[in-house]
């Protein structure tokens, strides 16, 4: 761009002492606003983007972004000639001119990156107490066979949903390891429950690891046909169960990713709460480890 046009803008701006509204945000918005502005105009003239009538329109908003662009750099102190020529010099570097696609897959892979982010769950770890959970559709209870409560997070979630949980698992007829089944949430801050029963370590060779995945699936499968969108779990079978946190954190991580990669666009937000430091930190690390 010409020195004499950035010249030329910068006076008009600071005649009128606009210098003052020009911050960066103000600045960022309104090259966002005027690029809107084309995009509108080249919708309805995506084929003949020189179609006389639209010409005007199109020069006069591509003169405000440029008047935008000039004011944005002036307020951050970056010499516009400078800069242009760098990123033109990176570009040819990325998109060589013998590679066919050029800037259109720069668009492809932004449009892929974008969709793989609407389509992916959050998977993270969270400190506190499942029954208070109230961001969710559903929890998951690391429940025992025959359905009718228990000890740790059994216990605490049947007295915080209420005696109807039970009445209602009573109707259920038990579930066996690995499977699961669904129940109200009664009390408790969430729309469902997903009963589940982990597998008792047994040292690891009567298919612990295979049963401990099956409860995984089995809740999100369920999940996913009842609507659920957002589902908290524990740490399932850690717990008087005795399975070793680290590989059921790995095997808890790594099934929800899979599932969710073979679901893609039916879970929000799948996470696992953690009422002590250490599983705190185990589960950490796996949900990082396979980010
Ligand atoms: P399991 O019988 O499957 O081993 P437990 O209830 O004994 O299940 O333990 C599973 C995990 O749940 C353990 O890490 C335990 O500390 C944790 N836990 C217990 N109460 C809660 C709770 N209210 N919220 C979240 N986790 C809990």
């Amino acid at each position: 761009m010409k020195q004499e046009t950035i010249d030329q803008v910068l006076k008009f701006r600071d005649d009128r002492n606009w210098r003052q509204f020009h911050n960066p945000k103000d600045l960022a918005i309104s090259i966002s606003l005027e690029a809107s502005e084309l995009l509108e105009i080249f919708q309805w003239s995506a084929e003949d983007v020189r179609c006389e009538d639209k010409m005007d329109r199109i020069r006069e908003e591509l003169a405000d972004v440029l008047n935008y662009c000039i004011l944005m750099a002036d307020a951050c102190g970056l010499d516009l000639d400078e800069i242009i020529q760098e990123k033109v010099r990176k570009n040819a570097e990325k998109y060589p001119v013998d590679q066919a696609f050029g800037s259109k897959e720069k668009y492809t892979e932004l449009k892929a990156a974008k969709r793989k982010e609407k389509e992916t769950p959050v998977i993270r770890a969270v400190r506190g107490d499942i029954t208070k959970i109230n961001d969710v559709d559903a929890i998951v209870n690391a429940a025992n066979t025959t359905l009718l409560g228990g000890g740790g997070v059994d216990g605490a979630i049947h007295r915080a949903a209420g005696p109807d949980l039970l009445k209602e698992c009573r109707t259920l007829g038990g579930c066996e390891t690995g499977k699961a089944k669904i129940t109200g949430a009664y009390n408790l801050p969430c729309r469902y429950v997903i009963h589940t029963p982990g597998p008792i370590w047994r040292g690891g060779r009567q298919g612990e690891r295979e049963l401990l995945a099956s409860c995984y699936r089995s809740c999100l499968e369920l999940a996913v046909e009842n609507g659920i969108r957002k589902i908290a779990f524990p740490s399932i079978s850690t717990g008087v169960y005795h399975f070793p946190v680290k590989e059921a954190a790995d095997i808890a991580v790594q099934t929800a990713r899979r599932f969710a990669a073979e679901h893609p666009g039916s879970l929000d937000l799948v996470e696992w709460v953690l009422f002590d430091d250490h599983t705190m930190q185990v589960y950490t690390e796996a949900v990082n480890a396979s980010d």
